[in-house]
């Protein structure tokens, strides 16, 4: 997640350090992790997961999602809503596991892992630590199957997860925002619609004189056009210029 705090020194894995781990099927705890969970959604997967069952951005925000606001950053946090108690389950688990297993969230993917990640204000260099989860009950990781963090963000398919959501990371920290104030209801509603509703998104980049205003290139315009990542990466660049210039 983009705004999780750095975990303590002794707790901190390399990309090589290693660490025990397997999930089956046949583990007495299968699907007893997706439940319960406080999951925040990063833009990217979102625009997996709406893509994946195939809605439109704003039904998936309003079907699937929780929204409130990160009292440090003032952006707002959109978290995977649970079912009801007593089960409070995900609503994507199924008896037979996840049924958005290729297109699950980024925090799904790095478990038994958590990631923290951050931007050194000034030098913008980007600092990353991952770390062991504290998960009581998961007998994954009892098993004998060695990962090194490497190893395990490969074999998650991670990298596109982590490369967008540190874009995101250096809007949340861009050095031009005044960090006194929370963002007002204009930029929480731009942030809303360029990084979470891509399809309203879309329209208002397609239907409206955004590309003339920001001088997007014939080439620029081919690609977000058929491609939802690169209308991401716009939205992001967007953001940048329209919320703190
Ligand atoms: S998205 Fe899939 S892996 Fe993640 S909690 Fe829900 S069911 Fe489990
Ligand atoms: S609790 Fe651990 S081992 Fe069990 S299903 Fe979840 S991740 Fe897999």
């Amino acid at each position: 997640m983009f705004l999780e705090s750095a975990p303590s020194p002794e707790k901190c894995l390399d990309l090589t350090d290693t660490f025990a781990f397997s999930c089956r099927k046949d583990l007495a705890c299968f699907n007893t992790c997706c439940r319960n969970k406080h999951l925040p959604l990063t833009p990217y997967d979102i625009l997996r997961l709406k893509t994946a069952l195939k809605i439109h951005s704003d039904e998936f925000l309003s079907q699937y999602t929780v929204y409130s606001l990160d009292q440090d950053s003032g952006f707002p946090i959109i978290s995977l809503g649970m079912g009801d108690a007593p089960q409070k389950a995900c609503p994507f688990v199924t008896p037979e596991g996840c049924r958005v297993y290729n297109d699950r969230p980024m925090a799904c993917r790095l478990f038994p892992l958590g990631r923290s990640s951050g931007i050194s204000r000034g030098s913008m260099t980007k600092e990353e630590f991952y770390y062991l989860l504290d998960i009581p009950g998961c007998l994954g990781i009892d098993e004998k199957q060695i990962w090194s963090v490497e190893a395990w963000q490969d074999n998650q398919g991670l990298l596109p997860y982590t490369e967008i959501n540190d874009r995101m990371l250096e809007l949340v920290l861009h050095a031009r925002k005044d960090r006194t104030k929370p963002l007002d209801e204009s930029q929480l509603q731009k942030v809303m619609v360029a990084c979470y509703n891509l399809d309203v998104f879309r329209e208002f980049v397609f239907k409206t004189g955004f590309l003339e205003l920001y001088e997007i290139d014939e080439k620029t315009r081919s690609k977000i056009n058929d491609d939802d990542t690169a209308l991401l990466n716009l939205g992001f660049a967007y953001l940048g210029r329209a919320l703190f210039l």
